[in-house]
């Protein structure tokens, strides 16, 4: 494949590998032309090769620049460390871009039509913890660190506004809890109001306080455009957002460095139906077709985006989840075939 162009492809574990190959074949009877090199991560690696992380898929993701990955499982608590943390971690993929619109008829709310852009890298999700002794307790107390950079914050806003004004989008609502965190949270609101008078008059810049954003969100959904949070606020806000449109079935995420990015369902492995060919595979499509955009091919994108649509629209051929009885690959089937 001379002109392909080269991604990785993890299957994942859990629902992933089910999803992942109805999406590939959605992606290529579209016509996009992408050269797979597949790759193993998370438990499906932990028993193939003894590693949740193998040095021959970061050596991959190093190559191709961009992956599409299936859900991968953490055990809580005690195990190996959250792989999709660390792959966020080891390419520096800062920007978790999570957008949500409409596409259920006859939901609760119609016309939502939101980009969630959370900060991918810092904040409580730095890794920074610890357990305190006190007396014979080695777990008295346990602390852990929010952390918040100038640099990490100024990229994040920054890449939030570019991101609004390449889309066509007129507002930035900036998420935080500054008037309880007044340091780590204040900087992140200062941040965003000085980077606010280079898009004036091209992007409106509002603030909200969480809880208040929170409750907005179901109150008034459709008064959002793009929102911009840190990183314990947008892994919140974003599936909050993913209920607005019909649950996570459908919410699509993209995680985007300076020299990678990795596309992926906001879903995880949904232990309860694996291996029963029922998953939806709409949110792994719909990253797909951000990772379309991401490599160029929009048109490519825009076309799996209409049929996917369609297919849900008409309601006969989807899903449990979306009210229908279809399995993974008859749902594929039905968008593969209104591909026009
Ligand atoms: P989950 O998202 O896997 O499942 C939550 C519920 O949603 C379940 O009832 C599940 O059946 C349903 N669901 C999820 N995706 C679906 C789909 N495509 N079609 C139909 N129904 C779907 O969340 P969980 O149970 O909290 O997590 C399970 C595992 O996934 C954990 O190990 C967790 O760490 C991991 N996880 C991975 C990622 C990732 O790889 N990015 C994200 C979240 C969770």
């Amino acid at each position: 494949m001379s002109d392909a162009i080269p991604v990785t492809l993890i299957p994942g574990d859990g629902i992933g590998p089910e999803i992942v190959s109805a999406t590939v074949r959605i992606v290529e009877a579209a016509g996009a032309r992408i050269d797979w090199d597949r790759q193993l991560a998370g438990m499906a690696a932990l028993n193939a090769v003894g590693d949740p992380m193998p040095v021959a898929t970061l050596e991959s993701i190093e190559r191709t620049g961009v992956a599409l990955k299936g859900p991968l499982e953490t055990q809580l608590g005690s195990g190996y460390r959250s792989v999709n943390v660390a792959l966020r971690m080891r390419f520096d993929l800062f920007a978790n871009v999570r957008p949500a619109r409409t596409l259920v008829p006859n939901g609760r709310y119609s016309g939502v039509d939101i980009i969630l852009v959370r900060e991918n890298t810092e904040g409580l999700y730095s890794g920074v913890e610890h357990y305190v002794k006190i007396g014979n307790d080695d777990h008295a107390a346990a602390e852990s660190v929010a952390i918040i950079t100038r640099a990490g914050a100024e990229r994040v806003i920054r890449f939030a506004f570019e991101h609004a004004v390449a889309r066509g989008r007129k507002k930035l609502t900036l998420v935080h809890k500054a008037n309880i965190l007044k340091l780590s949270q204040g900087l992140f609101l200062e941040t965003g109001r000085a980077m606010a008078r280079d898009y004036a008059g091209r992007v409106q810049f509002e603030e909200r306080i969480v809880d208040a954003a929170a409750m907005q969100l179901v109150m008034a959904p459709e008064s959002f455009d793009v929102i911009v949070t840190t990183n314990l606020f947008g892994d919140i806000l974003s599936d909050e957002i993913s209920g607005l449109v019909g649950g996570l079935g459908l919410a699509p995420g993209a995680n985007i460095g300076e020299e990678a990015a990795i596309f992926e369902a906001v879903h995880g492995t949904a232990p309860d139906i694996a291996d029963q060919g029922i998953a939806n595979p709409s949110a792994l499509v719909l990253a797909a077709c951000l990772m379309l955009d991401h490599i160029g091919h929009e048109a490519c994108a825009g076309r799996i985006r209409e049929a996917l649509e369609t297919t849900i629209r008409e309601g006969q051929t989807v899903t449990r989840d979306l009210g229908g009885s279809a399995g993974t690959h008859a749902f594929a089937d039905s968008i593969i075939a209104r591909l026009t």
